[in-house]
C-alpha cells in the first residue's frame, strides 16, 4: 500500500530524531509494572516476549529485571525460515544470542514457547491501537497465528511522537491490546 511507504518514512525519522534525543531507554518502569499487574489479575502470565531493539527502536530490556523478579520467563523471536513467522525461545543470557539476516539479535537455541504477552516494536501507531510495523508482516502473521491458540496480550511500543492520525489498515493487521509509550499508556 503506497500510503503505507510514505508514513513509514515519515515515523521512522521521528523515530530515529526522538531516540537521538532523549535515548531508547525511556519506558517508564511504573506503566509496565502496571500493565503486568492489571493482566496478571486476569490471566496466569507465564512467559512474555520482548524484542532486541535494534536500529532506534524503544528499548524492552528492562522487562528482563521485572520478569526475573517476578519469577516469568522472557523469551526472543526467532524468524521461521519456513513461514516467515516468529517463533520465541527463551531468552537466557547475551552470550546464547546470535544475529539473524538483518543484524538482529536471536538466541541460538531454540526452546520454543508460545509467551503469554508480546511486547512489538512499531514504526507507526494510532489512537485505535493500529500498528505499521516495517512492512514485510511478521508480527500481523505471528499474532494472528498466537491468537488462535490462546488468549495472549500484545503491547506495541513507540515513542509518542510516533502517534499518527490514522494508520491506513488492511485485513490482514493485527491491532495492539496496548500502547505504551515514554509519555501515555494507550487502551
Ligand atoms: P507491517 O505490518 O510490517 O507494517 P504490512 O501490514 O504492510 O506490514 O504487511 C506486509 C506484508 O505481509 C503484506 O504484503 C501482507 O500480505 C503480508 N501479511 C501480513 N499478515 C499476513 C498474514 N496473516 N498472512 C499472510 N500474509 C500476511
Ligand atoms: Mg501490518
Amino acid at each position: 500500500m503506497k500510503f503505507k511507504l510514505a508514513l513509514r518514512k515519515k515515523c521512522l525519522e521521528k523515530r530515529n530524531f526522538f531516540s537521538k534525543k532523549i535515548g531508547n531507554d525511556c519506558l517508564k518502569e511504573i506503566d509496565i509494572n502496571l500493565i503486568i499487574s492489571e493482566i496478571k489479575s486476569i490471566l496466569k502470565i507465564s512467559s512474555i516476549a520482548i524484542y532486541h531493539p535494534t536500529k532506534s527502536e524503544i528499548s524492552p530490556l528492562k522487562l528482563i529485571k521485572i520478569c526475573k523478579n517476578l519469577s516469568i520467563k522472557i523469551c526472543l523471536p526467532i524468524i521461521d525460515k519456513n513461514n516467515n513467522e516468529l517463533i520465541f525461545s527463551e531468552f537466557d543470557n547475551e552470550k546464547s544470542l546470535k544475529k539473524n539476516k538483518f543484524g538482529i539479535y536471536e538466541p541460538i537455541n531454540i526452546n520454543k514457547i508460545i509467551p503469554d504477552i508480546v511486547f512489538v516494536p512499531m514504526v507507526g501507531f494510532d489512537r485505535n491501537l493500529n500498528r505499521l510495523g516495517y512492512g514485510k508482516g511478521y508480527y500481523d502473521r505471528t499474532i494472528s497465528k498466537l491468537r488462535k491458540l490462546k488468549n495472549i496480550f500484545v503491547i506495541g511500543l513507540a515513542y509518542d511522537s510516533q502517534m499518527v492520525t490514522c494508520i491506513p489498515t488492511e485485513n490482514h493487521d493485527e491491532k495492539m491490546d496496548v500502547i505504551i509509550t515514554d509519555k501515555y499508556i494507550y487502551r
